[in-house]
This record gives structure tokens, C-alpha cells and sequence, in this order.
């Protein structure tokens, strides 16, 4: 008895907090978004690039451009559409329309309500003034990494399930899947109040509160079934410095920043001034100093003051969701301003980002030996010589 009751608690405390780290091999090979996000003609980004203010033709354009790659590339992801409405301090009393994209693909065949999700999460609107605003780092480009990061974990994914299920393996040992929130609304009108930012995500989590699973769900609500929430925001210039906000998500921080060293280590972060490609230009060859992104790996658990960044994590945290920020503290230079545009990304800074994250999710899906690169290449010249 005694020995049934320890396997059936370990089964439950395995449920959802499985973690595998990657090989170098993998960490090398996953693939770099390249063209795709080029700022003119590349298919992720160039179509976000774009003035996008929550209830404009250019909004619905966005969302549009990321039904279709989903449609396109990424048949087996579901999609849904939240829907919600707000005046603003600006609309003069009209309803403005504010749509969550939420892409999710969860093990097959798996209930609703027995799936804990890793959720990614950007949003997409643009700021209104100032005219013409951009937002490249806020968050046309988060949103670019998050398409590139769901394209290339996509097929191992589906050769990890497709392998579980051959095996026979009983679907309680895999009860994970990956949730995509591209959030609208997340800017304010005017200015920075409670009611004047976070439409969509407010919308969003409050809805998802009250939205029961079947009674007896080991998951109680869609908000319940997030194991942990990744905000990316403000990501895409160069030199960010990105601390440890929160204590109980400490652990998924220094997951992630141990990728990183990897990544520089292995000599494939394309803006470490170690990088061949800065060495080459360079007289001097001896190595420089490295300054990581994520700056907070050694932060000790007393170091947690219970200071934020306000952003769409906040209506989830408040309700309980764990949440990993990733925003860098100070903002970039170009936060708000005209020019937070495509030229001034710093393109191997957006590249690396991508490869951290991507690396992170496969980590924590643990897809360790699923990922095929050499067919995705020949997949890739194939499609290149038709062109
Ligand atoms: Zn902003």
C-alpha cells in the first residue's frame, strides 16, 4: 500500500514540471529565421512592421498575417479568437475592438481540462501616438520570434507524441502542450492607468477565470492550466539586461539563462563580441568581456524585492499564474519613440533571442533527440529552388 501511494505520488508531482536540457548538437543546429526576418521582405516579420493600433485596418492586417502562417505552416495548432470591447479616453465614447490570438497545440487525443501549458506571450497592437509608430521592439519583433519558435518546435512535437503513442505509453505521463497569446491592446490611448492599458489581457484572464473545465479536471479554468506564463516584451535592441523579477519563477529564469551561457559558449550567439563574425572585423582578438542578457542567474532567494515591470502579465499574475518576464530593465533607448522601427533592431540581438526561447521551449517539452534538421534543410532548399 505504502509502496502504491509513492508511485502514484510521483506520478502526480511528475505531471507538468518534467524539464530536459537540449544537446549541443541541437542547441547548433536549431535554425535561424534568416530572410524570414528580414524588415522589408521577410514573411515573419516585415508584415508587422507596420502602424498597428488596436481597432485599425493595420491591426486586423497583423492578425491576419499570423492566422495565415499558422494556417499555412502550422496546421495542427488550434486557434481561437478572444473577443472583447472597450471604450478608450480617446474613442469619444465608441466601443473598440480588442482580439487575443491564442494558438495551441496540445498532445493528441489529451482532455480538456488535463493539459498544463507552457504559455509564449507578445502583444501585437502599436502604440497611437506617436503618428506613425512602429514598435519593433514593442512587440513586433517578440512577435516574429514567437511565429519563427512555434514553426521549428512544430515537428518534434509530433514525432515525440507520434513516438509516445507507438510506445504505448499511457497519455498521463504527457500532459503538456504549448499555448501562443499574441494580446492586443496592451498599449494605452492616452496615458498609463489601469483602464487605460492591458484591454486584451484583462479581457483575457478575467474571462479565462470564470471558463470551468469538466468537474474533477485536474486543471480547473484555461488560466489553471498555465504552468508557466513567458511574457517577451520590448526585445530587439542591442545590449539588453534582463533581471529575475520573481522569486517562485526563479528556477525557469536560471534554466534559461544556463541555454544562454551554452549559446555563447558554443560560440552561436551571433551578438557576443566573442562571435566569429565580430572577431573577423576585428585586430585585437582578444576575447571581451561577455555580458549576458539574463543578468540575475546568481540572484539569491533573499534578493527578491517585489519590484515589476506593469504589462499583460499582470491580470494573470494577479489571479495567481506563474509568470516569467522578460523585458529589459532599463527599456531601450528607442522605448515610445519614432524611432523603435525596423532599422534600428539590432538583428543578431533579435536572432539570438529567438534561439534562446526556441531552445528554452524544446527544453521544457523535453524534445531531446525529435527535432530532424537535416530534412528540415533539404525541406527548405526544396522549397527555395521552386522559387
Ligand atoms: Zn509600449
Amino acid at each position: 500500500m505504502l509502496i502504491f501511494y509513492a508511485i502514484f505520488l510521483s506520478l502526480i508531482l511528475s505531471l507538468g514540471s518534467a524539464y530536459s536540457t537540449l544537446s549541443d548538437d541541437t542547441l547548433k543546429n536549431l535554425p535561424s529565421p534568416g530572410d524570414d526576418f528580414h524588415i522589408k521582405q521577410g514573411s515573419i516579420l516585415a508584415p508587422i512592421l507596420i502602424p498597428r493600433v488596436s481597432g485599425t485596418e493595420g491591426n486586423a492586417a497583423v492578425l491576419r498575417h499570423f492566422v495565415d502562417f499558422f494556417k499555412t505552416h502550422l496546421p495542427k495548432w488550434n486557434l481561437e479568437f478572444h473577443n472583447s470591447t472597450s471604450t478608450t479616453p480617446t474613442s469619444n465614447g465608441k466601443q473598440i475592438p480588442f482580439v487575443n490570438l491564442i494558438a495551441t497545440r496540445d498532445p493528441p487525443g489529451a482532455q480538456v481540462g488535463e493539459v498544463g501549458r507552457l504559455a509564449l506571450v507578445a502583444h501585437y497592437d502599436s502604440k497611437l501616438t506617436p503618428t506613425g509608430f512602429i514598435g519593433a521592439t514593442d512587440s513586433a519583433a517578440p512577435c516574429a520570434m514567437l511565429l519563427h519558435l512555434a514553426r521549428n518546435i512544430d515537428a518534434a512535437l509530433t514525432k515525440k507524441w507520434g513516438a509516445m503513442a507507438a510506445e504505448g505509453i499511457d497519455e498521463l505521463d504527457e500532459q503538456k502542450g504549448v499555448q501562443i497569446l499574441l494580446l492586443d491592446g496592451e498599449e494605452a490611448f492616452q496615458s498609463w492607468t489601469d483602464t487605460d492599458s492591458l484591454y486584451g489581457s484583462r479581457a483575457l484572464a478575467s474571462d479565462w477565470e470564470r471558463s470551468f473545465h469538466p468537474a474533477m479536471s485536474t486543471y480547473r479554468t484555461p488560466l489553471d492550466s498555465i504552468s508557466l506564463f513567458v511574457l517577451l516584451d520590448l526585445l530587439g535592441a542591442s545590449s539588453p539586461n534582463v533581471p529575475s523579477y520573481f522569486k517562485t519563477t526563479h528556477w525557469a529564469y536560471k534554466n534559461m539563462a544556463a541555454i544562454e551561457h551554452r549559446l555563447r559558449e558554443l560560440g552561436i550567439f551571433k551578438s557576443s563580441p566573442n562571435h566569429s563574425s565580430k572577431m573577423e572585423k576585428r585586430k585585437n582578438k582578444k576575447p571581451r568581456a561577455e555580458p549576458h542578457f539574463l543578468v540575475d542567474a546568481e540572484k539569491g532567494d533573499k534578493m527578491f524585492m517585489g519590484g515589476f515591470v506593469q504589462d499583460d502579465h499582470v491580470p494573470f499574475m494577479a489571479r495567481g499564474v506563474e509568470i516569467l518576464h522578460l523585458i529589459p530593465t532599463p527599456f531601450p533607448r528607442v522605448w515610445h519613440e519614432m524611432d523603435d522601427d525596423g532599422d534600428h533592431l539590432d538583428m543578431d540581438t533579435v536572432e539570438d533571442w529567438t534561439r534562446l526561447v526556441t531552445a528554452f521551449a524544446g527544453e521544457w517539452m523535453e524534445l531531446e533527440g525529435f527535432f530532424d534538421f537535416k530534412k528540415e534543410k533539404r525541406k527548405e532548399s526544396y522549397e527555395k529552388t521552386e522559387l
